[in-house]
């Protein structure tokens, strides 16, 4: 079964699937989805600075392409939900800001890279897709 990412209300970050749109909890679990459906899709999101929209298409594990294109996301070493901004200068502003919150800012590749890893802890389902199972 795949990681049940999605929640029943809706969010800042919606994700178009094949049966409509589903919404997520955060921008990290968004580009995930890509990876738990193995469908292509849409994120419609906000930048979390100026929130203004954010558009990302992501297919065959790519990202094909965002709008703005200098999309930044923020993963927060806390709690918080990880959030998408229009750019690295915006992430700046945001943060002088924002100096209590601390975290990475991550480029698209390399946040749809840890969206494949998984933004939760790993189970016995993670254990078994590694192909490291114990016999
Ligand atoms: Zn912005």
């Amino acid at each position: 079964m795949p990681r049940d990412i999605f929640v029943k209300t809706p969010t800042d970050w919606s994700v178009s699937l094949e049966d409509g749109p589903h919404y997520t909890a955060s921008a990290l679990d968004a580009l995930a989805a890509h990876w738990v459906t193995g469908q292509d899709l849409v994120i419609y999101s906000i930048c979390a600075h100026c929130r203004g929209t954010v558009e990302i298409s992501v297919k065959l594990g790519r990202i094909r392409f965002a709008h703005p294109a200098g999309v930044r996301v923020y993963v927060p070493e806390s709690r918080e939900p990880s959030r998408f901004f229009c750019s690295s200068e915006e992430f700046a502003l945001w943060r002088r800001l924002h100096q209590q919150s601390s975290g990475v800012a991550l480029t698209l590749e390399e946040a749809l890279e840890l969206g494949q890893h998984g933004t939760d802890p790993p189970g016995d389902e993670a254990a078994r897709e590694s192909g490291h199972g114990k016999a």
